[in-house]
């Protein structure tokens, strides 16, 4: 079955010229022009990726990101123009799974599109193998379900982002391991992201502050100095 990206552009001629592409390599493709057209059609077809352009008319594409980020999973691709909008996306302030700025080639993007779809096809079989032996990891008081992708501490679930959840499911699965910046860029985020360490930093941050007790002076996620970090559990 064809995989299904939807195209959110609002200029018609780069809009063309993207379905025309994704089409030839096989892809379903939908499209939107707008950020509003574009929340109702994600919701709708329930896409297996999103391209999606930053000015738009309406909602712009941070808002989108911001907005379909709250119920769904799916990857988002942003496409940007100015080079003040790439902090914000990189920052991952508003959770894109990576961008590609304009003006891009088309061969970049499908290598992109085709790194991103590889990436959440593999997540999928690894769920299903999960589902049917039902893994919990337990360290002390925090207890991740990866079957329900649930992690709780003292028996209250935590609201974990989609990226901050697959590091802690990482970070657990090679407890012990001093794990370099660069391989878990590559492993969590699944290739070679531009964000860099400042990616995994950022994460690492934002789970400190909601599995440790004092995240000025973590236990569980330990830094080695000029190299990464260690999950001590
Ligand atoms: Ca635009």
């Amino acid at each position: 079955m064809a995989d299904k990206i939807l195209v959110v552009e609002d200029e018609p001629v780069l809009q063309e010229t993207l379905v025309y592409n994704l089409k030839h390599q096989g892809y379903e493709v939908d499209t939107a022009n707008n950020g509003q057209a574009a929340i109702d059609k994600a919701k709708e077809i329930n896409p297996d990726l999103i391209l999606l352009d930053i000015m738009l008319p309406g909602l712009d594409g941070f808002d989108v990101c911001r907005i379909l980020r709250k119920d769904m999973n799916v990857p988002i691709l942003m496409l940007t123009a100015r080079d003040d909008e790439i902090d914000r996306v990189v920052g991952l302030e508003v959770g894109a799974d990576d961008y590609l700025t304009k003006p891009f080639s088309m061969r970049e993007l499908i290598a992109r599109v085709k790194a991103l779809l590889r990436r959440v096809h593999s997540m999928q079989s690894l769920n299903t193998q999960e589902d049917a032996t039902n893994i919990i990891l337990q360290f002390n008081n925090l207890i991740i379900d990866e079957t329900r992708h649930e992690v709780k501490i003292d028996d209250q679930p935590l609201d974990l982002k989609p990226k901050e959840y697959d590091l802690l499911l990482y970070l657990a699965n090679h407890k012990g391991h001093v794990l370099s910046r660069e391989k878990m860029l590559k492993d969590v985020w699944g290739w070679n992201y531009f964000g860099g360490s400042r990616t995994v930093d950022v994460h690492v941050r934002w789970l400190r502050e909601k599995i440790e007790d004092n995240p000025a002076d973590p236990v569980r996620i330990i830094t080695i100095r000029s190299v990464g970090y260690r999950f001590e559990g």
